[in-house]
């Protein structure tokens, strides 16, 4: 009898497990289905990009998996039942089930209003296509002087108002952070984020927490209202409730509690990759949600099932960062090094080399999907029978 190995959601780190694990093991031993909501693999990292007016390369899922091995089920999931090993889903035939031997959960997550009156019905936001898509339409149709304002000055704040302002310089563009601007970033990745925000006339409202949103302002706990025909949210992402509602063990934010194979230390059979998952990183710290910690992750988990499933050498390394690669606009970038755990050093990489590298990383994220194990030489190995029944036991605490 085949192994039955689901994989739920097609974006960065589910297609990696997946494909992943069909260069790992047997064909014949193993059915790996790859279920996802949209037929096309989403570069979510560009989303700033498509909603700036820019056009994506399409990357349909039955193209990129055809011949590999790996079924694309073009379904919703609706639901996880890790007591009885099966996923409900949805697909234009109406609901449906699918049973599991092994699950592999990457439903990524979307953005979070953080219940912000107003934030929900009025802010755009471009967490994945849908959002972007609506933004785009929006920014078309605002008139020269008009104003966006972004909340967040985050990574993705940043990179959305770079990006909106070099393509519509007639906008009136503004970004709303907390904090002081750029200041998880080195002093000369601060400087030069200031330097780009001037020379594209971005306004900075520092030290602004955004209390509420209508439809042409946002208001700031200090009472300011800063005139906004369009905002766009970007204060950080929230996972979506699926695993919350199951009995895995899972964080306050409903993210899924995981060992350092990525396996839910509540359900062994059960692994989580990508933003869906709480995994530690160097120093015991937790990984930030991130396609560059997500994606090695994703490697992991699919290592440690192939070990567990045939027997072989669990996987044992350490995930950790090296760089935050920041777009700012497509003529700026920002490569701020940093430690293991995530903290800024004092190297950092400017100006349109930056951007390239960018651009670099970008179309790297999207060939690895393509190339889980990166065009190294692979072994397919045989799935067995005491092998895969052990797989599924929980290890003694
Ligand atoms: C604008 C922007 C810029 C970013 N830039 C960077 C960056 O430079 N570097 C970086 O490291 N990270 C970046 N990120 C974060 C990065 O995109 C995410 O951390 C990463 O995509 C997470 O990967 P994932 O596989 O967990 O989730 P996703 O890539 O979101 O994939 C989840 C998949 O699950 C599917 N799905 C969701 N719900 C369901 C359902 N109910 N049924 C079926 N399918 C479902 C989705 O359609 C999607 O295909 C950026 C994010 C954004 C929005």
């Amino acid at each position: 009898m085949q192994h039955r190995i689901i994989v739920l959601g097609a974006g960065y780190t589910g297609a990696s497990a997946a494909g992943r694990l069909a260069k790992r093991l047997r064909g014949e031993d193993v059915a790996i289905t790859l279920v996802n909501a949209e037929p096309d693999f989403v570069e979510r990292v560009r989303m700033h990009q498509l909603a700036a007016g820019q056009d994506l390369t399409p990357r349909p899922l039955s193209e990129m998996f055809a011949g590999t091995g790996v079924e694309v089920r073009l379904a919703k999931v609706t639901g996880v039942d890790v007591e009885r090993r099966t996923v409900a889903v949805a697909d234009a035939n109406g609901p449906g089930e699918l049973g599991y031997d092994t699950l592999v959960y990457a439903l990524g997550s979307g953005w979070n209003a953080e219940g912000v009156p107003g934030a929900a019905e009025h802010a755009y936001e471009i967490a994945g296509r849908a959002g972007a898509l609506r933004l785009r339409e929006r920014l078309a149709r605002l008139d020269a002087g008009q104003s966006v304002v972004v909340v967040g000055g985050g990574l993705t704040g940043v990179e959305i108002a770079t990006e909106i302002a070099e393509a519509r310089p007639d906008l009136d563009v503004a970004l709303a952070a907390r904090d002081a601007l750029g200041d998880w970033l080195s002093p000369k990745g601060r400087a030069h984020l200031r330097k780009v925000f001037g020379r594209l006339g971005i306004t900075a409202h520092e030290h602004a927490a955004v209390t509420g949103v209508e439809a042409d302002r946002v208001t700031t706990a200090d009472g300011q209202a800063i005139p906004a025909a369009v905002t766009v949210w970007t204060t950080g992402f929230a996972v979506h409730p699926i695993a919350q509602a199951t009995a895995l063990e899972v964080t306050g934010t409903g993210q899924i509690v995981v060992d350092g194979t990525l396996r839910s230390v509540s359900h062994p059979d059960v692994y989580a990759v990508g933003d869906a998952a709480m995994v530690m990183g160097p120093g015991d710290k937790p990984l930030r949600m991130s396609c560059a910690s997500g994606v090695p992750g994703a490697w992991q988990a699919a290592d440690a099932i192939a070990a567990r499933l045939t027997g072989g050498k669990l996987p044992n390394g350490t995930i950790r960062y090296f760089n935050q690669c920041i777009s700012l606009g497509r003529k700026e970038g920002l490569i701020q090094f940093v430690t293991a755990d995530d903290r800024a050093v004092g190297a950092a990489l400017t100006g349109r080399l930056a951007a390239v590298y960018k651009e670099l990383v970008c179309k790297a994220a999207a060939w690895g999907v393509a190339n889980p194990t990166l065009g190294m030489p692979t072994r397919r190995r045989r799935v067995t029978q005491r092998a895969a029944a052990r797989s599924s036991v929980k290890a003694p605490a």
